[in-house]
């Protein structure tokens, strides 16, 4: 097969960035930003998700939706995911350990990841370790992870769920999970992908979906996030509907920790 200059490139510029990527942990050019969840009813953050950041000497910042896929192709996001994991447990029993207000830490689980069978000793460990509470500790597993692996995903959940870890859904409305599948799903808690935060303004079918998830959710007894709010039209739309907490560029985008910690020390004395 031939290829063209352009997919030839493309080949190129992946394998030339992978090859960095191995580099990446041990020359310490991984990050995590912080971005807040707000609950509605208290308007106080509850919560914030690690999303991580790669700057490269040269190539600057490289997005996590070009870089975490070629993790997940090399397997490099089995050693990533951990110095996530571990570097997001640290950081909250740091911010306890500060006098500030306590905050559930959300970290993003990737597939390749949920295979390891290593993973729930792995978390274990590190809780025990870092001396967190589990309550404080979240996992986000997008929607489809949670659908398409039969009995040994609902296994692995349940025995995070008994540790007290709290499990949520993510990017959910974007797969066509069956109502009965979900029913049986031990979570916590539903993230309403942000397609439909972003319809909500303009129109009665996102609306619609929208209020459908959240009803179905209290239903349910699972807490409802909704992601990607932007205008205080889409806000007020999720309070109306009693949608139980928001994650968005309209409060917070990701930010360091250093940054976080100024608005929750504020938090603190309001
Ligand atoms: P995600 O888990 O759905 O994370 C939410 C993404 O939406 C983040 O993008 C966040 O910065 C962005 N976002 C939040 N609020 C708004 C908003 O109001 N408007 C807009 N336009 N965007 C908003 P980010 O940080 O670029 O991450 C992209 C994806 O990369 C994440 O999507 C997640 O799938 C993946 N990812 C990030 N960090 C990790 C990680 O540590 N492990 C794994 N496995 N995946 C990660
Ligand atoms: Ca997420
Ligand atoms: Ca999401
Ligand atoms: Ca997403």
């Amino acid at each position: 097969v031939l290829c063209s200059p352009v997919i030839k490139e493309e080949v190129n510029f992946k394998t030339k960035l992978t090859n960095h990527l191995y580099h990446a942990l041990e020359r310490d050019e991984l990050e995590l930003h912080y971005q807040p969840q707000i609950c509605l009813q208290t308007g106080k953050i509850v919560g914030v998700e690690a999303l991580l950041r790669w700057t490269h000497p040269e190539l600057n910042m490289i997005p996590p939706n070009v870089f975490i896929p070629l993790a997940e192709q090399t397997g490099l996001i089995n050693p990533i995911g951990e110095w996530v994991l571990k570097t997001a447990c640290c950081q909250n029993k740091a911010w306890q350990e500060m006098g500030l207000p306590p905050v559930r830490m959300a970290v993003n689980i990737s597939a390749t990841q949920f295979r390891n069978p290593k993973l729930t000793t792995l978390i274990k460990k590190l809780l025990k370790e870092t001396d967190l509470k589990p309550r404080y500790f979240e996992l986000e597993l997008t929607e489809n992870i949670a659908i398409n692996q039969s009995d040994y995903i609902i296994e692995i959940l349940d025995r995070l769920r008994k540790q007290g870890v709290f499990i949520s859904i993510d990017d959910f409305g974007t797969e066509y999970s069956s109502l009965s599948r979900l029913k049986t799903l031990p979570i916590d808690q539903i993230k309403i992908d942000k397609q439909f935060i972003d319809g909500v303004a303009k129109g009665k079918t996102d609306q619609a979906i929208v209020n459908t998830i959240i009803l179905l959710a209290k239903n349910l007894g699972l807490n409802v996030i909704a992601e990607g709010v932007e205008t205080h039209e889409q806000l007020a739309f999720l309070k109306d509907i009693q949608c139980d907490s928001v994650q968005g560029f309209y409060y917070h985008r990701p930010m360091p920790a250093q940054e976080l910690e100024i608005i929750l020390q504020y938090q603190n004395d309001t």
